[in-house]
């Protein structure tokens, strides 16, 4: 990790203060765990435009589970900002925000944690990382509606992502990454990460990713969002926040329509 690289309370600064001082955010932490003598804890965030009592629609937002890739992060806290300022967008929601799933491997500037692993293979396996206990635990008992995962990907020069899940996914990323062009271009290469893609859309993924527990049924809209880890990070944070609002709007608009037909 560089020197100037932020600690994990800069890191979370943005959401922190804004859980202090707003009543659509409240941050409480997942869970603790020791790595020798210090002490780690996955934090969590839950977006809800008012108190009022009613069903919602609820996402799990998930950022920097390699440890290495902390523009998700930041991206998020811009994301709560945006929605606060435009109270509209986020109605409807209540967001689960995990910006930092890999506190471990922040600190280190590792994508894997101090445990050598990366989390981002472990799901689904029995494994007895801290980190994708609490992870798993959460994903079962949350039952997420849709489920987005934040990275960035330093062998692509664009922007791209994975759609896993339910069929409508594919109908989210395409706005998305057509709204974060606005920030950074699209990899439109036909392999990327060694997986066939078209514009941008890669319809498989690897083995133990984050994601719903496999037996979820029906199953939740699933999205791995990757910017281009060399692009100037606000740029990568403008892209994530596009993306992420076009999929909010055009979710909304998706259930609707469907309650209409
Ligand atoms: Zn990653």
């Amino acid at each position: 990790m560089t020197p100037s690289a932020p600690s994990i309370e800069e890191l979370l600064l943005p959401l922190l203060v804004r859980a202090g001082q707003s009543d659509t955010l409240r941050a409480d932490s997942l869970g603790l765990w020791h790595v020798g003598e210090e002490r780690f804890w996955l934090p969590r965030f839950v977006f809800q435009r008012t108190s009022v009592v009613k069903p919602r629609i609820t996402l799990g937002l998930f950022a920097c589970i390699h440890g290495d890739e902390p523009a998700g992060a930041l991206a998020l806290g811009d994301l709560v900002q945006a929605l606060d300022e435009n109270p509209g967008m986020g109605r409807e929601y209540q967001l689960w925000i995990y910006p930092l799933c890999n506190p471990t491997g922040y600190l280190a500037g590792t994508r894997h944690c101090a445990a050598g692993k990366d989390l981002n293979r472990e799901f689904w396996k029995g494994s007895g990382e801290p980190e994708v206990v609490l992870l798993e635990k959460e994903l079962r008992s949350k039952k997420f509606d849709g489920i987005i995962s934040l990275h960035t990907d330093d062998t692509s020069d664009g922007v791209y992502g994975f759609v896993r899940g339910a069929t409508l996914t594919e109908h989210l990323l395409k706005p998305a990454l057509a709204a974060a062009e606005e920030a950074l271009p699209r990899n439109q290469k036909a392999q990327i990460d060694g997986f066939h893609a078209v514009d941008g859309i890669i319809r498989s993924a690897y083995d133990g990713i984050l994601c719903a527990p496999p037996e979820t049924r029906p199953a939740p809209f699933e999205i791995i969002l990757e910017t281009p880890h060399h692009a100037c990070v606000s740029l990568q944070r403008q892209a994530f926040v596009l993306a992420l609002k076009a999929i909010l709007v055009e979710y909304r608009r998706m259930l609707s329509f469907a309650a209409n037909i």
